[in-house]
């Protein structure tokens, strides 16, 4: 084989993905619609894809390449002249680190106290702070949001702010349903209490300061740190995330060095080891490429197409936006005769991927309907014509569809199951019975959300697992 055929089955294999530009898959991608911002990654990538960052003294251009990508999201969002920042591997990174500062600052804050610290997390807040509690052995303390809104009440926050407490996160916007939380009243609580607070700016933070939005980055009083993704709409390859924060004593609490043991010193800001430089020459190159401008002219068509699309939403039956959409993500909800789990799988039969959110029950009973989630890059603007008409067709063919039930059999015996006593076969004989032999997903997936949101919880994630379980399985 030469290395042109190689390349060929390799780029082959992506026949069967969703499409990464182009604006129709609406979770996941962020398509500039830009193709000097594609060939300038890839060159950049290039350029640095033998690079290890793990070691600044050995490659000093990659601790110059970091500094400026801190620099620049520091200007964007309120940091002043002490704001030091950790480029990261994504969003996740960004909020385990920020999570494990705050932990280690508690635990030094209360040496006799061995009890668990406390996360003060709104259910909307992303899943990485979940992993982080679970990582990192902090109890999650669930702040349910106002049902219409979708916002942390304040109130909540107040209630639960404890010395137990070792951060209190907040959404610039959420993830879910593309909402601000309070966080000007939010900090301040913490503040008081004396508590760091997260903004979580992953998606919005490259976004929000090109659009009049309620204030919410570091010149906030009372926000520690803050978290932004360059991969999303900072429009670089994935790979790079930004951790800012004003108090150099917050960063040195996620850092890691160790001399023990015969081999190099290690200092590592992060979780990982050798760290890609690729990723982040590439996010320096767009940045430097596209200039606050560039990104300017980018978040403005993707809120025109925001507004186009929310608007023309109210000529497709069946459907409501939820809440107030802060920056360029939509929640779709369904009016009582339609289920936007079969939306979504009319829309994927139509060639758009619009992400299904199950229905959510909060921790006080009230439920967030099911949604869908929409992210609006600047390649959807041509196409928000073509979506509003896919969107009604596809809406008139939900409305014939009867809410998808799960098997009340299936519930019953379920509810039996304890997930901790079940075993990896356990669980793959369980979703042999459900009908899932390993082959591919069904294609419809409606019953299969359905199901999801009906089971306990902790079942439902454990058979989830055991789903990608069954995906990665390597084929003889
Ligand atoms: C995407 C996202 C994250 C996690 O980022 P990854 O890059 O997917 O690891 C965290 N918070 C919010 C609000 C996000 O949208």
């Amino acid at each position: 084989m030469t290395p042109q055929d190689v390349l060929a089955e390799l780029t082959a294999l992506a026949d069967g993905d969703v499409p990464t530009h182009g604006g129709a898959t609406m979770a996941y991608v962020y398509d500039s619609g830009l193709p000097e911002v594609d060939a300038l990654a890839a060159g950049a990538q290039a350029a640095y894809q033998w690079t290890n960052a793990l070691d600044p003294t050995a490659f000093p251009s990659v601790a110059r390449i970091e500094n400026d990508l801190v620099a620049a999201a520091a200007a964007l969002l309120g940091g002043g002249r002490d704001t030091v920042g950790t480029v990261t591997s994504g969003g996740t990174e960004s909020c385990l680190l920020a999570v494990l500062a705050a932990r280690t600052r508690w635990r030094a804050a209360h040496p006799d106290d061995d009890r668990r610290p406390q996360l003060l997390l709104p259910v909307t807040a992303h899943p990485a702070f979940r992993k982080a509690a679970h990582l990192f052995d902090l109890t999650v303390v669930d702040l349910g949001v106002d049902p219409d809104t979708c916002r942390v009440r304040p109130a909540e926050v107040a209630a639960r702010l404890t010395t137990r407490t070792a951060l209190v996160v907040v959404s610039a916007p959420s993830y879910p349903h593309g909402v601000l939380d309070p966080v000007t009243e939010v900090a301040a609580l913490a503040a008081a209490a004396g508590v760091p607070c997260h903004v979580d700016a992953c998606i919005g933070g490259w976004l929000l300061p090109h659009l009049e939005a309620e204030p919410f980055d570091l010149s906030v009083s009372g926000v520690t740190s803050l978290s932004v993704d360059l991969h999303k709409y900072g429009y670089a390859p994935k790979g790079v995330s930004v951790l800012l924060t004003g108090d150099p004593e917050f960063r040195h609490r996620h850092w890691f060095a160790t001399a023990g043991w015969p081999g190099y010193p290690v200092v590592n800001p992060t979780l990982a080891g050798t760290r890609p430089a690729g990723p982040m020459a590439a996010a320096w190159a767009v940045h430097r490429w596209l200039g606050t401008e560039g990104y300017r002219e980018l978040a403005l068509a993707a809120r025109e197409a925001t507004r186009g699309l929310v608007a023309g939403l109210a000529g497709v039956p069946g459907v409501r936006v939820v809440g107030t959409p802060a920056a360029t993500l939509v929640a779709l909800a369904g009016t009582d005769s339609l289920d936007v789990l079969h939306l979504a799988d009319e829309a994927t039969a139509r060639g758009w991927l619009l992400q299904p959110q199950p229905p959510f029950a909060q921790p006080d009973g009230s439920v967030l309907p099911a949604t869908l989630h929409l992210t609006v890059t600047a390649a959807t603007t041509d196409r928000v014509p073509a979506l509003l008409a896919d969107l009604t067709d596809a809406a008139q063919a939900a409305l014939t569809l009867a809410p998808p039930v799960p098997d009340p059999g299936l519930l019953a015996a379920a509810a039996d199951l304890d997930p901790a006593t079940l075993s990896v076969a356990d669980v793959d004989g369980l979703l042999l019975l459900a009908g899932l032999d390993g082959g591919p997903l069904p294609t419809r997936m409606a019953p299969v959300h359905a199901l999801v949101a009906a089971l306990p919880r902790p079942l439902a994630e454990r058979l989830l697992a055991g789903v990608l379980d069954r995906v990665y399985r390597p084929t003889p």
